[in-house]
Order: structure tokens, then C-alpha cells, then sequence
């Protein structure tokens, strides 16, 4: 069995298994490798990366995420769904890391945004 990673003209990604490489160009030439979600037979092989797994991380997603920071908005929609699930996981863990620093300040910290003074 053959993995291989696709992607149809309206660029969405998805996966399709082949008994072997030769057999993925005959069902691409008898127009049978068709997009799950809109039917297009506009199909492209991409290059095969990594499956996002729990402790894995996501090209770009993960690079940000080492510096401290969000995936930029384009760096997400390159990456497709699974960076966009990895950015996701940053974001909670930001989320997580940080809400036990605001705490009971929080209150007082939102006023002060609002007041203008914590920008
Ligand atoms: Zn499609």
C-alpha cells in the first residue's frame, strides 16, 4: 500500500491509498482519483510530509511556537488544516500557560486596557 498525499484544485488536502505509485497514475488517467470533499478530478500529488502526531510538531507552527510566538496568518494558510490544528494547540497552551499569571489581577488588568494605560 501506497500513502500519498493529494491535493485537488481548490487545494484541499487529502490522502489516497494506492496499491503502488503505478497504480495511482492509471486511476489518475482514467480520471478516478477524484477530491472527497468536491469531487474535483483536478487532483496533485504533494510532497509526503510527517503525520502530526502528539508531541510532534508542525513545520512553520512549531518554529513560531519555539520563539514564542503565533504562526503568522500566511504561515497558516500554507500549512493547511494540520497547521492550523498545530497553531490551535499552541494557542491553548498559551492560554493555559498564562491564565494562572493574570489571575486575580485579571480584573484589574482588563480595566486598564480599557482605560488605555496597558497598551
Ligand atoms: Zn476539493
Amino acid at each position: 500500500m501506497k500513502v500519498l498525499d493529494l491535493k485537488c484544485g481548490q487545494d484541499h488536502p487529502f490522502e489516497g491509498w494506492f496499491a503502488s505509485e503505478t497504480d495511482f497514475q492509471e486511476q489518475m488517467q482514467r480520471g478516478l482519483v477524484q477530491c472527497p470533499l468536491c469531487g474535483d478530478t483536478q487532483v496533485d500529488k504533494q510532497l509526503s510530509v510527517p503525520r502530526l502526531s502528539l508531541g510532534a510538531k508542525a513545520p512553520r507552527a512549531a518554529m513560531a511556537a519555539d520563539e514564542g510566538s503565533l504562526p503568522a496568518a500566511e504561515a497558516l494558510h500554507e500549512g493547511g488544516p494540520a497547521t492550523l490544528q498545530a497553531a490551535w494547540l499552541v494557542l491553548t497552551r498559551k492560554i493555559m500557560a498564562h491564565t494562572e499569571d493574570v489571575g486575580e489581577r485579571f480584573a484589574e488588568e482588563a480595566r486598564r486596557m480599557h482605560c488605555g494605560e496597558a497598551q
